[in-house]
C-alpha cells in the first residue's frame, strides 16, 4: 500500500508535497521521496525512511518549482531498497518524467518479460516500472495517447500520478480500487490518496478523480479523458481501506471513513449483542468500531491497553525472558482496570493471528476474568493481489482454521466476526461498488496464486 499526492501551480510545491504526504504516512512507512519540475527539467529526492526523517528545510528548498508529486511507500511488490523508492523517476528523449503508483498490477511480470524481451532495461524490481515502459513506448503517438494504450494493457490497481515536464497527469484504473481525490488551492490543484492530506494544506476538495479518467492538467487547466467505455467492468473499491487502511478523517470514494468504521461497531452489536464490564478497542485499529458497539450497546467504552504513539524501528530482538517486550512496546494493559473484569475486545481484523494472541495474553496476564473478541470484518481467508499486503492463503490463519479453532487458538471466550452482510450494510450505497476478493475468493479479474510479492527478484 502506498500514499500519493500532487501538486499544480502553487509555488514552493514541494513543500505542500511534503505536508500531503506527512498526512499520508499511515500508508506507507518505508520510504518516501519527492519530483519537482523546476522550470526546465525534473528533480527529485528520495530516500528509505519516514517523510519527517527523509525531508527538511533544506532538502525541499533545493527542490524549487510549482509542480510536484510525491509518494510514501509500503511495498506490495518489489522489496524495500533505495533503488524501488519513489516516485521514478527517467530521462527519455529530452523529458523529464516522474511516476508514483498505489495499487498493484496482476500483470506486471509478464510484461515485464515481454518489454525485457523487445530490449527495455529495468531499473527496479517494481511492478509501478513496467507501466514508465509502455508509456515512453508509446510516446511518439502524444502523451494522452500513451497513457491511454498503456491503461488498456495494464490489469489490477493502479492510482498514479505522473510528470511528464510541466505536465501532471493522475489515472486511475476502471475497477476504481485506490482511492484518488482531486481538489483546488490558490488557483493551483492537488490531488492524494486521501482527502486528510487535503485539510492539512487547506485544498478543497473537487471530486474524486474517475475510475478509468485520465486527469491532465497543464498551462490550460486540467482536462479528462475517458479512454475505457463507460462501467465496462463492475467497480471494485478496496473495502479494506475502509476497514483498516485509510485515515478516519479521510473522505475515500465520496465516504466518510470514520462514519463507516462506526457503523461497523453498530453492526457488530446488532448480530452479537454482549454484556461485559466494558469495551475496549485494542488501538488504534479498533477504537472507532469500539465506539460504535459502545454507543449502540450503551457499554462503556474504556481504553484499556494504552498505546505508545512514538515507536520507531528497534533493533534489539527481545530475548526469550522479554518475548511480551515487542507486544508491550506497542500496547501496555492497565492493569488497575483490567484486573478481575469481563471485557469486549474490538479490533479491524485478524491476518496471521500471532499479534492478537499476544496481546489477548497480556490483558490476561492483567487479571482479565472474561475476554470476548470481535473482529469489525469477515475471517480474511483468501491474498489480496491488488495492493494490500495479505499474505498468501497459507499464512492467513482463518484460510486455514475455522472460528472455533481460532477462538481456541487465542485461548478466549468468544471469538465472533462481523458478518459479510454486517460488512456491506456499514458501506451503505457503496455495497454493489466494492472488492470483497479477500473474504470471498471471487476476484474481479484473473489473479495468479503463484504470485510473490519478489517475483521480479527471483
Ligand atoms: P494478527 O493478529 O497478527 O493477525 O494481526 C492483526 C492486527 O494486524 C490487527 O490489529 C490489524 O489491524 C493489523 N493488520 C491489518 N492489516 C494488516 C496487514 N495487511 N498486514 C499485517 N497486519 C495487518
Amino acid at each position: 500500500m502506498c500514499g500519493i499526492v500532487g501538486i499544480f501551480g502553487i509555488p514552493v510545491a514541494s513543500k505542500y508535497a511534503y505536508f500531503g504526504l506527512y498526512s499520508l504516512q499511515h500508508r506507507g512507512q518505508e520510504s518516501v521521496g519527492i519530483a519537482v519540475f523546476d522550470g526546465k527539467c525534473i528533480r527529485e529526492y528520495k530516500n528509505l525512511g519516514l517523510v519527517s526523517e527523509v525531508f527538511d528545510e533544506k532538502k525541499l528548498q533545493e527542490l524549487p518549482g510549482e509542480i510536484a508529486i510525491g509518494h510514501v511507500r509500503y511495498s506490495t511488490t518489489g522489496s524495500s531498497t533505495y533503488q524501488n523508492v519513489q516516485p521514478f523517476c527517467v530521462k527519455y528523449a529530452k523529458k523529464t518524467i516522474a511516476l508514483a503508483h498505489n495499487g498493484n498490477l496482476v500483470n506486471a511480470y509478464n510484461l515485464r518479460c515481454e518489454l525485457e524481451e523487445e530490449g527495455h532495461i529495468f531499473q527496479t524490481t517494481l511492478d509501478s516500472e513496467v507501466i514508465v515502459h509502455l508509456i515512453v513506448k508509446y510516446l511518439r503517438e502524444g502523451l494522452v495517447a500513451a497513457i491511454t494504450k498503456t491503461m488498456k494493457r495494464i490489469r489490477g490497481a493502479y492510482s498514479v500520478l505522473l510528470l511528464c515536464d510541466d505536465v501532471l497527469v493522475a489515472f486511475r484504473d476502471p475497477w476504481g480500487f485506490r482511492p484518488l481525490a482531486f481538489g483546488v488551492l490558490n488557483g493551483g490543484y492537488a490531488l492524494a490518496s486521501e482527502t486528510c492530506a487535503f485539510d492539512l494544506l487547506g485544498v478543497e476538495y473537487l471530486r474524486d478523480v474517475a475510475p478509468g479518467e485520465v486527469l491532465v492538467i497543464d498551462e490550460n487547466g486540467p482536462k479528462s479523458y475517458f479512454p475505457f467505455e463507460r462501467d465496462p467492468q463492475p467497480l471494485s473499491h478496496c473495502i479494506f481501506e475502509f476497514i483498516y487502511f485509510a485515515r478516519p478523517d479521510s473522505l475515500i470514494y465520496q465516504k466518510n471513513v470514520y462514519t463507516v468504521r462506526k457503523n461497523l461497531g453498530f453492526n457488530l452489536y446488532r448480530e452479537c449483542p454482549l454484556r461485559a464490564d466494558f469495551v475496549m478497542p485494542f488501538p488504534d485499529s479498533g477504537t472507532y468500531a469500539a465506539l460504535g458497539y459502545s454507543q449502540a450497546s450503551g457499554i462503556p467504552l474504556e481504553f484499556g491497553v494504552i498505546r505508545n504513539h512514538y515507536i520507531g524501528r528497534t533493533f534489539i530482538q527481545p530475548s526469550e525472558k522479554l518475548r511480551d517486550l515487542s507486544v508491550r512496546m506497542k500496547l501496555n494493559p492497565v492493569r488497575e482496570f483490567i484486573r478481575e473484569k469481563e471485557v469486549i475486545v474490538i479490533d479491524d481484523s485478524l491476518v496471521r493471528g500471532t499479534t492478537s494472541k499476544n496481546r489477548i495474553r497480556s490483558i490476561k496476564l492483567a487479571g482479565a476474568k472474561k475476554i470476548h473478541f470481535l473482529i469489525s470484518c469477515p475471517p480474511l481467508r483468501y491474498p489480496c493481489f491488488f495492493g494490500i499486503d495479505f499474505p498468501q492463503a497459507k499464512e492467513l490463519i482463518a484460510a486455514k482454521h475455522s472460528v472455533e479453532e481460532i477462538r481456541k487458538f487465542l485461548d478466549i471466550d468468544t471469538l465472533y466476526y462481523l458478518s459479510l452482510e454486517g460488512l456491506l450494510d456499514s458501506v451503505g450505497d457503496l455495497r454493489d461498488k466494492v472488492c470483497l476478493a479477500c473474504f470471498t475468493g471471487n476476484y474481479p479479474m484473473e489473479v495468479d496464486f503463484s504470485f510473490r510479492k519478489d517475483i521480479t527478484e527471483l
